[in-house]
């Protein structure tokens, strides 16, 4: 049980697929839901099927099989497809999309065009004392800079109160900088607003960093559903423990309860049904060296990244892991070193069913 699990499912996804005119399936068998507040992370490389998934929650797409449901009403199914307009969801793009001839106030009231004067007003003024652009608002969106146009957007997407925020690669036409503080008003906001949202990346960094929960897609299908923690400590599979983060993979024998390798012996996972011939995921962090002349190990690379340094180590076996130090450890390159393995879970793929 996690804490959200009481409060009610805004987007359910059951089995859904889909597929463009080629005939080929963009999406196969895509089942996931969002609580309310929620915000889930589409991630996964390019062309694996973020973009089509939420093209089709958006009623862009239809499906070719399975449902969509937002607050509890089927919206697409085979024998249904609520048009786009009354699915009441909020839309962010790569480029923002701004009409470069209405005024930032005049974007944002763009979608409160029906509603009445007074409201439309007042909503529009809160939106933009939100996202910190009442200064701006005769400005037009040529005379913004790129945080500011995607503060518009972000203002135009929420003045409706969607039910669901849509949100694809918002950040990849930002500058570093103003990533990183984009991120922490996206949050903030849709913290206050109680927004439910669904996040497009195809940077793990940025799905661990804004995400409740992580969908990994491969090849337009679902891999994993996990928290960001959960993906990162027990991917499901070498794809996604790749995905999600530097992974190394060393060979290992499951014997009474208990993995062994060239770097120890582990627990075996309780719930592991494969053969006994396995790999075994070794992550940087969990992985320490220590000095020693007669070491199996020998420094190939190093990399310094500020608060930590990335060594390479090749072990005796040819094999091959790397270490996360702190930055103010030092071993030179080719230098013969031990390593110790202390993780909390261990992740092993069955041998048989790995590919290279
Ligand atoms: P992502 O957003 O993860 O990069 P997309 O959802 O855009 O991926 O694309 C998923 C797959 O569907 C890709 O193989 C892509 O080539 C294909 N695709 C995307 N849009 C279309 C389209 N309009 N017509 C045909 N195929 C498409
Ligand atoms: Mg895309």
């Amino acid at each position: 049980m996690t804490p959200s699990d009481d409060k009610p499912i805004v987007l359910d996804l059951k089995d859904v697929a889909c597929s463009y005119e080629t005939g080929s399936l963009a999406l196969e068998g895509i089942s996931f839901s969002a609580r309310k507040g929620d915000i889930v992370s589409l991630l996964g490389p390019s062309g694996c099927g973020k973009t089509t998934t939420l093209r089709a929650i958006a009623g862009f797409e239809p499906v070719s099989s399975g449902e969509i449901s937002l607050n509890g009403s089927i919206v697409s199914a085979t024998d249904r497809h609520v048009p786009t307009e009354q699915r009441r969801v909020g839309m962010v793009f790569q480029d923002y999309a701004l009409f470069p001839h209405l005024t930032v106030r005049d974007n944002v009231g763009f979608g409160l065009a029906s509603a009445m004067a007074d409201n439309r007003h007042s909503r529009i003024d809160e939106m933009l004392s939100l996202t910190g652009l009442s200064e701006l608002a005769r400005r037009y969106p040529h005379a913004l800079s790129g945080g500011q146009q995607q503060r518009a957007a972000l203002a135009r997407a929420l003045a409706p109160q969607p039910v669901l925020l849509l949100l694809d690669e918002p950040f990849s036409n930002l500058d570093p900088d103003t990533t990183e503080r984009m991120r922490m008003e996206l949050l903030h906001l849709l913290e206050q607003t109680q927004t439910t949202a669904v996040l497009v990346t195809h940077d793990h960094e940025e799905a661990f960093a804004m995400a409740d929960y992580v969908a990994v897609l491969n090849n337009g299908k679902l891999e994993q559903f996990a928290t960001p923690e959960t993906m990162y400590h027990l991917p499901v599979s070498p794809f996604v423990a790749e995905f999600v983060g530097q992974a190394d993979f060393i060979p290992g024998t499951i014997r009474d309860s208990v993995v062994v390798t060239q770097l120890g012996t582990f627990p075996a996972p309780p719930d592991y049904r494969g053969g006994p011939e396995v790999v075994v995921m070794i992550r940087p962090d969990d992985v320490h060296i220590r000095e020693n002349r007669n070491g199996d190990g020998t420094v190939e690379s190093r990399q310094f990244r500020g608060s930590e340094t990335i060594y390479g180590i090749r072990l005796g076996s040819g094999d091959f892991v790397h270490s996360s130090e702190a930055s103010t450890r030092f071993f030179p390159l080719d230098s013969k070193v031990e390593l110790e393995v202390m993780a909390t879970h261990t992740v092993v793929f069955d041998r048989k069913a790995w590919k290279t």
